[in-house]
């Protein structure tokens, strides 16, 4: 049964584009569905050049009927059940389902349509279904617990245990030692949960989308840069609106909270952004936050389970709910003392420049923040864009990784892409062999979530000994290039670039047995090591030399501004991560114990006040458009970016150590990590890359939250 992965890294946004509808359809001939055939493409991709929206139900149900007779075959065959037989058989099952729906859910992230959204709704409860009469199967879990209770004398390789191992848990966490009227109201929560999962990302969407913040006066417009105004003009004119307008899109949201002088404006602006899903009408999500908080934990107690928070954690890196807390409340320790700190000197550094009030508010921190950086380091994001064009950032990317790793990426136009602004690779290893195809797709649309994320649309595995190569995509939201200026990234669109091109790494670089263990199918506070490993090489001078120059003149970053970058990179860093250690508490506090909440503007300041820096503001809320947690994937487990953190940083010190393109440690992350997937427990591939297990004491050095000695 192959995993569908949609993998988001960022937080969640969104409307509506129709570039999958424009095909010409003959009355007199029943068309063909493009998804039913062999993909006649590039190395198998995509066909979306032929795809259109209607073919998208046919070949789902289609994979699902395939999908359950493959299953059939492995329950009705007259054998033993043994590992081949059963195990990696049902590894292999539904292969045309996993392709297509991949294609789907990742369409309806980058590029959905009102029209998606609905195939969406009707197929989410399919593919539940299917889901769940696999892993309901009464006669296929009695082979497959035969198989795992015979594992000690099936002398597996290490891969094929973990193989097994996941098999038979993802069976029993999936309710298959349940039986009667259990059984029956195991599976109505699992498909509840996931209608409310959609319908909180609508929510959040429609909230995002509808609102436009309008200035006509120009003195509104006080401290903004001209990229700023010029965008916010482009964006009234779209609308067909006077003047200028910004959106709670980030690349307008962003610098209107940093540069706006107008501060009853940046107050409008953060309150209508942080109180998306939180007004009690229709796209209100508070009541979608109760039942999916209870009905998670009703799951977890009918599988046998404290909590939800128990039932998620015993598979992770972490292994439990204790352990978790434990992690937050030692790193809030280290960082309270050095956030109320920072805090201060904000506040002292405002009141120098005029503030005449004894706090600050929400919608001043970026504000102050962002002046005294510049101060302190004489450096701001404007300063350095011009040495981060989008191309050159992409180059230096693709450099980064040849000198690590030795592949290269060629850009293919004969690979079908989904809008004209997704560009697609090939990727070859050192010898010149075939390893991947890589899609990127960086400019927000209106059909887009926020955030940025890697996701696949076919896993690494290997078939009668062929090693099928994935394809693997970068989806982002950077500033779009206006008429006179390229896309310049902001430094923090830097390191998300890296950021998703490490998650991509770990996919391109995969050589695994099977899909279920293969590229970024692994342990979720382990998926973000390769990712965040990566943005260390964003202030690294012999990084930025590969790429960093101005978008005018050609000229290298200069060492002074590189040093400033480093220098800078620990600013406010207790505030930071506070903000971090403030929603990893949050989700623990929604799926730690039984819960019945009352109401959840209550409970969220409640889970959160020792970590808030800044008054509360009435009528906001950070849950009720918290898709991580409620539509997203990280239930108890936002931690694991933190977590990430401590590995990245750890394993970035032996780089380090050896120098930041040693072939020697790439090779060895390569061989442990990057290649490996979830094909043994992420501790043993750690402690086989470092010798040994990870230190925090690397993260807090680099946080400056503990003197180097
Ligand atoms: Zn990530």
């Amino acid at each position: 049964m192959k995993k569908i992965i949609v993998f988001t890294c960022l937080i969640i946004g969104m409307s509506v584009t129709h570039v999958l509808l424009s095909s010409y359809s003959d009355p007199l001939k029943e068309p063909e569905n493009p998804l039913l055939e062999k993909f006649n493409t590039v190395h198998e991709t995509v066909p979306f050049d032929k795809v259109r929206n209607e073919h998208f139900l046919p070949a789902i149900k289609e994979g699902i009927a395939q999908g359950r007779s493959e299953v059939d075959a492995i329950v009705n065959n007259p054998e033993a059940p043994s590992f081949a037989n059963t195990i990696v058989a049902l590894d292999r099952s539904g292969d045309r389902l996993s392709r297509v729906s991949s294609a789907l859910f990742n369409l309806n992230a980058a590029e959905t349509s009102p029209e998606l959204q609905q195939i969406v709704r009707e197929v989410s409860p399919l593919t539940t279904e299917y889901s769940n009469d696999i892993s309901l199967n009464e006669k296929l879990f009695a082979r497959i617990k035969t198989v795992y209770e015979n594992r000690k004398s099936l002398q597996l390789d290490a891969e094929s245990a973990m193989l097994l191992e996941k098999t038979y848990k993802s069976f029993a966490r999936n309710g298959a030692n349940l039986s009667g009227p259990d059984k029956d109201r195991f599976r109505a929560i699992n498909k509840r949960l996931s209608e409310l999962a959609i319908t909180f990302n609508e929510n959040v969407l429609e909230e995002t989308n509808h609102y436009l913040l309008e200035v006509t006066e120009e003195r509104d417009l006080a401290g903004l840069p001209d990229f700023v105004k010029e965008a916010a003009k482009l964006t009234a004119q779209e609308k067909g609106k006077p003047g200028w307008a910004f959106t709670l899109q980030a690349p307008s949201f962003m610098p209107f909270m940093t540069y706006s002088e107008n501060r009853e404006l940046r107050k409008v602006l953060f309150v209508a952004s942080s109180s998306r899903g939180f007004h009690g009408d229709k796209n209100d999500n508070q009541a979608i936050i109760k039942e999916t908080v209870k009905l998670r934990h009703e799951r977890a107690k009918l599988l046998g389970y404290e909590s939800h928070a128990h039932f998620v954690l015993e598979e992770r890196m972490a292994g439990s709910a204790e352990k978790v807390n434990g992690f937050l409340a030692e790193l809030f320790d280290y960082a309270k003392p050095v956030a109320d700190q920072q805090m201060q000197e904000l506040l002292a550094y405002a009141q120098k420049l005029g503030f005449a009030e004894n706090q600050l508010q929400r919608w001043d921190y970026g504000f102050y923040a962002e002046k005294l950086k510049k101060e302190k380091y004489a450096i701001d994001n404007e300063m350095l864009k011009p040495y981060f064009k989008l191309e050159n950032v992409v180059e230096g990317a693709f450099m980064v990784a040849q000198k690590l790793y030795g592949i290269t990426f060629k850009p293919n136009d004969q690979i079908p892409v989904y809008h004209p602004e997704v560009k697609a690779y090939e990727v070859f290893d050192e010898r010149g062999e075939f390893l991947a195809v890589f899609y990127t797709d960086f400019f927000p649309r209106p059909g887009k979530r926020n955030g940025a994320w890697a996701t696949s649309f076919r896993g690494q595995e290997v078939i009668n000994k062929t090693n099928v190569r994935p394809h693997i995509s970068n989806v982002c939201n950077f500033t779009r290039p206006t008429q006179t200026i390229p896309s310049l990234l902001t430094f923090g669109e830097v390191e998300t670039l890296f950021h998703e091109f490490g998650h991509a790494l770990h996919g391109i670089l995969s050589q695994c047995q099977y899909g279920s263990t293969s590229g970024m199918s692994v342990y979720w506070d382990f998926v973000e090591l390769p990712s965040q490993i990566m943005e260390n090489w964003c202030t690294e001078k012999e990084a930025l030399d590969l790429f960093a120059r101005h978008y005018l003149t050609n000229e290298p970053i200069p060492q002074a501004l590189v040093d400033k970058i480093i220098a800078s990179a620990n600013f406010m860093e207790g505030y930071v991560t506070m903000r971090q250690l403030s929603l990893g508490m949050l989700d623990m506090a929604y799926h730690g114990k039984v819960q019945d909440i009352d109401d959840i503007g209550q409970f969220e300041q409640q889970a959160v006040a020792k970590t808030n820096l800044l008054p509360a503001v009435a009528g906001t809320n950070v849950s009720t458009a918290f898709s991580h947690i409620f539509a997203g994937g990280y239930s108890a487990g936002y931690y694991s970016y933190k977590w990430a953190e401590v590995l990245d940083a750890d394993a970035f010190s032996y780089f380090k150590s050896k120098g930041i393109f040693s072939k020697e440690v790439a090779k060895s992350f390569r061989d442990n990590v990057l290649s490996k997937g979830g094909s043994e427990h992420p501790m043993t591939l750690y402690k086989r890359f470092r010798g040994q297990e990870p230190s925090p004491k690397p993260l807090l050095k680099r946080a400056g939250l503990i003197k180097v000695p």
